[in-house]
Order: C-alpha cells, then sequence, then structure tokens
C-alpha cells in the first residue's frame, strides 16, 4: 500500500502547502435529491416554533412568546428556506424514523442452526451478520432491536420493519445450491410495503454481495416463518437466507461485513423509498 496516484483529480487551492497526502475520498451514493417540500418545511417551522416556545416560556415571563416570534421564524424562512431546510432534515432525520428495526439473529440463543463438519453453526454465522447490520444501522441514527429466534419482544412487535437473517444448509447439495433467499411474510396487512422491502433487498444484496438469488427453494418455513404471526400486522416483515453455508461459506464466514452491508443497503433502500431495477421481485 506504499503506491500513491500520480496525480490528484482535485485541485490544491493556490499557495496551499499542505504536506498531508489526500485520504481518497470515495464518493459513495451521494446521488440523494434534495429533500423540500413545502409541507415540510411548514412541519419544520411548527417543530422549532414549539421548541422556542417551551424553551421561552421556562426563562421569560409568559408574555414575551408571541406570534412575533413565529413571524420572525417564518420571515426567515422566507428570506432562506433552503438553509432553514436542511437544517431541518439533519436534525429530523433520525425522528422522522422513530420506530426501531429489528432484527433478529435466527437461531440465537435457541438451537445452533445447521451445524458444519468443522464446527461452525448456523447460529453463530447469522448472529455475526445480525450484529453487524444492527451497529452499521444504529451508527446511522437508527433504533434497532438484536432479536432472539423467540425473542419474547416479538410479540405484537412495531417496527419500520422485522427482518430474520438465516443461513442454508452446511451440506453439499448440488452445484446450485448456491446464492441467496428473501420471502415476505405470506399474511401481512402490508404487502406492498413487504413487496417493497424483499425487492429492496433483492436488489441491494445481489448488487453488494455478487451472490445471485436461489427462487428455486423458497420452503413454507420461510414464507410462514413464526415470528410473521407473531409481530405486529401493520410492522412489514422478510427472512433472507443470506447464502447455502456450503457452497458461499467463503464469503458468509471470511467476509461478514460484505453481506451485512448487503442487509443494510438493502433495508436503507426501503426505508428511504429508493428505487430498485431489480428484475427478480418476490411476491410475498
Ligand atoms: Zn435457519
Amino acid at each position: 500500500m506504499s503506491d500513491t496516484p500520480p496525480t490528484t483529480p482535485y485541485t490544491q487551492p493556490a499557495g496551499g502547502s499542505n504536506p498531508e497526502p489526500r485520504q481518497n475520498s470515495t464518493p459513495v451514493a451521494s446521488k440523494k435529491p434534495p429533500r423540500f417540500s413545502v409541507f415540510g418545511s411548514v412541519q419544520t417551522i411548527a417543530t422549532y416554533a414549539f421548541l422556542l416556545a417551551t424553551l421561552f416560556t421556562l426563562f421569560t415571563p409568559d408574555n414575551l412568546f408571541s406570534d412575533q416570534m413565529l413571524n420572525r421564524v417564518f420571515q426567515a424562512w422566507q428570506a432562506n428556506p433552503t438553509e432553514i431546510a436542511q437544517l431541518a432534515s439533519t436534525a429530523q432525520a433520525p425522528a422522522a424514523e422513530s420506530l426501531p428495526i429489528g432484527i433478529v439473529a435466527g437461531h440465537w440463543k435457541n438451537d445452533s442452526g445447521s451445524v458444519c463438519s468443522d464446527g461452525t453453526t448456523e447460529e453463530q454465522v447469522n448472529l455475526t451478520i445480525a450484529t453487524l447490520v444492527q451497529q452499521s444501522l444504529t451508527a446511522q441514527g437508527f433504533k434497532v432491536d438484536l432479536l432472539e429466534e423467540f425473542d419474547t419482544r416479538l410479540g405484537g412487535y412495531k417496527g419500520l420493519l422485522l427482518l430474520s437473517i438465516h443461513n442454508d444448509s452446511c451440506d453439499y447439495i448440488n452445484d446450485q445450491a448456491t446464492g441467496f433467499k428473501v420471502a415476505a411474510a405470506a399474511h401481512t396487512e402490508n404487502p406492498e410495503k413487504a413487496t417493497r422491502l424483499t425487492a429492496c433487498l433483492t436488489d441491494r444484496f445481489a448488487r453488494d454481495t455478487g451472490l445471485g438469488f436461489h427462487s428455486g427453494s423458497i420452503t413454507n418455513d420461510m414464507t410462514y416463518y413464526h415470528a410473521f404471526d407473531e409481530i405486529d400486522p401493520q410492522t412489514p416483515a422478510a427472512i433472507i437466507e443470506t447464502g447455502f453455508l456450503n457452497l458461499d461459506k467463503q464469503i458468509l464466514t471470511q467476509h461478514p461485513d460484505v453481506v451485512a452491508q448487503g442487509i443494510v443497503d438493502g433495508i436503507l433502500c426501503y426505508v428511504h423509498n429508493e428505487s430498485v431495477s431489480t428484475t427478480v421481485v418476490p411476491t410475498p
């Protein structure tokens, strides 16, 4: 890693004598469209006004806060709506997604799932991936519940979504026993949300991991997964088998971060309502 690129695509500022080499800044998916709407701004202003009102009434005589304050906030917004909108989207990002994301680590604290000849268990692999998913989403401001296979919190679970992470057999089946599977809850009050969740997961997971979608083996164990009947029927839910512990063992056990990233990107695709280009769209 001693090679440095001969040229830099960035122009140094005139007279700049920064001896530090520039970090490689990877421009990852920074094509988010600006989120701005009049309705959103009005909501924002109302929120700020409410916060200001609360603060002012705490520390000053009641009559100090009046409609003048609202007018001032409004005037500020009229003067520079974009700035306030940006301020608002930064400040409100975590609050707008206040429901938690539920991640079930398959078999965790119940049984080992598939067991490989070298002692690797599906439970371990699932938990590693699920934990990485939790850490990544938490770092991005989401509330994440890492759940056991039969977690007591699953009863009536209300969340942005619930995803259970599993893996397929350690045994050699045939040369086609490779790839991942995603299935949505068979019974849900939000079939369109469940379909979009599975489409997002399928698209992003395939893109990030390079694994193919193994459509041939979605079983009733997946579509009628026990947790689907326990959670709040409004919570969109899906189950993913991230690969086969036999032919896909390398990526599953050596690169769980890549596997987790595929899941995280699928979840973000769903939560942020991103477009999906996949042609494989599993239906609930
Ligand atoms: Zn399993």
